[in-house]
């Protein structure tokens, strides 16, 4: 197998393209995100004797509705065909559909408890619970916070009340005939990340924990236990360790070299700690939310939207926890 060059393509191009196939029964189909600076989200369809598995689900809106539709007509299937929706984790882009999907196909949902609102709300409240604590711990000043976080309501429905059927635990067999697929819990993007391994076809459904070009975005910090960098470095080497020759990412394009992808990975988080940990050792009592405005971004910190600001913030939190657990 090789890595495909036309979502590649159209990722340089910032265009959202086409469904593919990307080997006999298993399909990457793009849905559009829009106005969301990430442009589109993959959903894998993995066929199987009796249906097709759909992992994740995209947006809650028309646009990615259609767009799934037609993924699933070009591959020879209809929504009715969908016998189990498997989450990587909770974000918007990734679940916002799940309920309509299960009401059209009556496939059961399932995703990883520690990213499964129906048990995590009684404990951490909802996402924005979770994100304006998290802005609060940062030091935002209150007028940015509630502009951040406005602007995060406003972006995409977050599904916060939805129900999933079944959770997934890391080491968990998916069987379907001949097509096995093995669960594993990858947080750090997420609390309750978890990628999908087909060992026979050496293929990883991968999410959003590791992607081909540029940084993986961390997870909330938000309690006293949170550190998503940690996390997610250790999922990162656990996935390089693997017998993977493609994956399949939730953005951008599938890729072959993981240890590759792995290693710039923790090679560029290695700089920005360095980095941060720079900024830190001239002003100790920095809050994550001045680290944020006095870190390089890559472009001039007046061009970053609210979207990429908050980006921003999130990943100064998580160096700075991933820094305080780690010194004296
Ligand atoms: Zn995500
Ligand atoms: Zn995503």
């Amino acid at each position: 197998m090789t890595t495909a060059s036309v979502h590649r393509a159209a990722f340089h191009a910032r265009e959202v393209g086409a469904p593919e196939m990307v080997c006999d029964g298993i399909w990457a189909v793009p849905l559009p995100l829009a106005g969301s600076p990430v442009l589109s989200v993959f959903v894998h369809l993995l066929r199987h004797d009796d249906g097709v598995v759909l992992v994740d689900a995209g947006y809650a809106d028309e646009l990615s509705w259609e767009a799934l539709l037609a993924g699933l007509a070009a591959a020879g299937h209809r929504i009715g065909d969908v016998t189990h929706l498997v989450l990587t984790h909770n974000h918007p882009d990734h679940i916002g559909l799940a309920a309509r999907v299960r009401e059209a196909s009556g496939a059961p949902i399932a995703i990883h408890p520690l990213d499964a609102f129906q048990l995590q709300r009684p404990l951490r409240g909802s996402f924005f619970d979770q994100l304006e604590r998290e802005l609060t711990l940062a030091g935002l000043p209150p007028a940015v916070l509630e502009e951040m976080v406005a602007s995060s309501r406003a972006l995409a429905a977050h599904s916060d009340d939805l129900l999933v059927d079944s959770f997934l635990a890391d080491g968990e067999t998916l069987r379907l005939g001949s097509l096995e697929l093995e669960l594993l819990w990858t947080p750090g993007h997420a609390r309750g990340h978890v990628s999908l391994l087909d060992r026979s076809r050496r293929l990883l459904i991968g999410g959003d924990v590791l992607l081909p070009e540029g940084e993986v975005q961390v997870g909330l910090v938000s309690d006293d236990d949170d550190d998503p960098v940690a996390q997610l470095r250790d999922s990162l080497r656990r996935l390089a360790a693997l017998p993977i020759d493609q994956v399949l990412p939730g953005h951008q394009y599938r890729f072959g070299d993981v240890a590759a992808v792995v290693a710039r990975t923790l090679g560029e988080q290695d700089e920005r700690l360095a980095r941060t940990a720079a900024v830190l050792a001239r002003r100790p009592d920095a809050t994550a939310w001045e680290l944020t405005t006095a870190l390089d971004w890559g472009r001039p910190w007046e061009r970053i939207g609210l979207t990429g600001r908050r980006f921003a913030v999130m990943q100064a939190m998580g160096w700075q926890r991933y820094l305080e657990r780690r010194a004296g």
